[in-house]
């Protein structure tokens, strides 16, 4: 199961009922957060995710509502007792931006920061997912990044594995993990007792970004999309001029993409207590739509 948190869901400019862009995947323990708007840090600290998690933090682009919560959540951490390294993936002008705050605002921390300037294309992978960040359309670069998990290991049939004389216990666990074992001298293969591959979870996040042809291509077929939806339609100019799309663009990528959810985000504040227009505007495109609200959270289970 993956957990997606919405930390933070408005545009631009905090109000009571949105904070700035923040979004926090949980996976096995392990903490990826995508963008990290000002103030980002007391709701996250607020949910208890814990300081020393393993932890990744994506930012899409250099505007202050999408990367200044990170300078406060740095040393917020470090006050709180993190140990663990701290990687950091963002455009150019990342690192000066953290390395200047760190030597003005002098501040010791004990870990680690390691920052990582992305291009598009791969910009992080394990043994089970990879991230790719995707240049998306905005007024300056805007990297959209695409987490995708790798196929996880087929079923396990119990039956074949005693049948080939693989004894329950942690024999059976290892080849669950795709681990060969070996029996009476008899190498077992993980494909000798495991059903075929199971699909694992793909998450879109587009950052700011008009409606562009790239975030449709790598949206396809993912089972979350989160896409800028700032504006509704009869602003669509000017949503356009700014760098941003509306609802209804939103649900057009994802239609195109064949996206099973689509979550606006980056809403702008003069939409308060009217979300419900932008979802009723979006679903005259695609059925599965939702605009979260701060604090809500989004759980995906695997199909089988
Ligand atoms: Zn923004
Ligand atoms: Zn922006």
């Amino acid at each position: 199961m993956i957990e997606i948190f919405f930390i933070g869901t408005g545009a631009s400019v905090p109000t009571k009922e949105r904070g700035l862009p923040c979004i926090v995947l949980r996976r096995k323990g392990e903490l990826l957060m995508f963008d990290c708007g000002e103030g980002s840090q007391r709701s996250f600290l607020l949910h208890g995710f814990g300081v020393n998690r393993p932890m990744k933090i994506f930012i899409t682009h250099m505007h202050g509502d999408h990367v200044l919560g990170v300078l406060g959540l740095i040393q917020s951490m470090g006050l709180l007792g993190r140990k663990r390294p701290l990687e950091i993936y963002g455009p150019r002008g990342l690192e000066e931006l953290i390395e200047t705050v760190e030597r003005t605002v002098p501040f010791h921390h004990e870990y680690e920061v390691r920052i990582h300037e992305v291009k598009e294309g791969v910009v992080c992978e394990t043994d089970e997912y990879v991230i790719k960040a995707i240049l998306a359309d905005h007024v300056i670069p805007n990297y959209a990044y695409v987490f995708e998990e790798k196929p996880r290991p087929g079923r396990f049939h119990p039956e074949r594995a005693l049948a080939l004389g693989v004894p329950q216990g942690p024999l059976w666990s290892r080849l669950q993990k795709g681990e060969p074992v070996v029996v009476k001298g008899r190498v077992i293969r993980p494909e000798e007792v495991l059903g075929p591959p199971r699909k694992g979870l793909k998450i879109v996040y587009s950052g700011d970004t008009r409606p562009c042809r790239a975030l449709v291509e790598a949206s396809m077929n993912a089972d979350v999309l989160i896409h800028d939806s700032t504006l509704l339609d009869n602003l669509r100019e000017k949503a356009l001029e700014d760098g941003h799309s509306t609802a209804r663009l939103a649900a057009e990528v994802a239609k195109k993409a064949r996206v099973r959810l689509l979550v606006l985000f980056h809403i702008s504040a003069r939409y308060v207590g009217m979300e419900h227009l932008l979802v009723n505007e979006a679903r005259q495109v695609m059925e599965n739509v939702i605009v979260p609200i701060d604090g809500q959270k989004l759980e995906l289970k695997y199909e089988s």
